[in-house]
């Protein structure tokens, strides 16, 4: 389902919950026109405009090595907070350590950015403990709503753009300054939680301690 939609004169990603009934809109990924779908029995989003559609579409396997690619072939990425990043270099299929690989790894001056792309999947918790681990900022840049809802989801006229700017896209692992303090705090904070647990029967999930990047 769409939820975004871009205007067709600004240029800017539009939420449907904020889309003007009529307005022109376009498709992120294949640029052509969406309409606002708003009915009763479903939740609000953009539709392709029948007729418009573009033929093709490789499935999401070939969505998302295509977006690794156009990643390594921009060399930059725009951040969660906005600040474009320029790369020194990309490595793709790349292995950090000796047990997590991320989709892309991007270098400036030595410090590492892992870029994962979500097409069908989000990142598991599993990979996502392994990243803190290695202590690596990872960044989730968010292709879903496009893959599930385009049908010419390979179609690369969009795909840069996306990446550029109109995919959402978070921190999933922040580099901390202080690991080890960060390992300790953690632990403590478990011992508390887990105690307060036992006597309670409440449980909440412990927080992660950020001290700035
Ligand atoms: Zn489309």
């Amino acid at each position: 389902m769409m939820i975004y939609g871009i205007a067709k004169e600004s240029r800017e990603r539009v939420h449907v919950t904020e889309a003007v009934n009529g307005g022109d809109f376009i498709c992120a990924l294949c640029r052509t026109k969406v309409i606002v779908v708003r009915r009763n029995n479903e939740p609000h989003h953009f539709r392709h405009h029948s007729g418009t559609r573009q033929a093709g579409g490789g499935g999401k396997t070939r969505l998302h090595e295509d977006a690794i690619d156009k990643i390594k072939e921009l060399g930059e990425l725009k951040l969660p907070n906005g600040e474009i990043i320029r790369f020194d270099k990309v490595d793709t299929g790349a292995r950090l350590g000796r047990d997590v690989v991320p989709d892309a790894i991007g270098y400036v001056n030595e410090r590492a950015y892992a870029i994962e792309i979500y097409v069908t999947h989000r990142v598991d918790e599993e990979k996502i403990a392994k990243l803190e681990q290695h202590n690596v900022d990872t960044v989730e840049v968010d292709l879903s709503h496009w893959y599930r809802a385009c049908p010419s989801f390979s179609s690369p006229i969009g795909l840069e753009e996306l990446l550029v700017k109109y995919a959402p896209r978070r921190w999933i692992v922040r580099r901390r300054r202080f690991p080890r303090l960060q390992r300790w705090w953690t632990r403590v904070t478990n011992r508390v939680l887990r105690n307060t647990r036992a006597k309670t029967g409440n449980y909440r999930a412990p927080k992660q301690l950020h001290l700035g990047i």
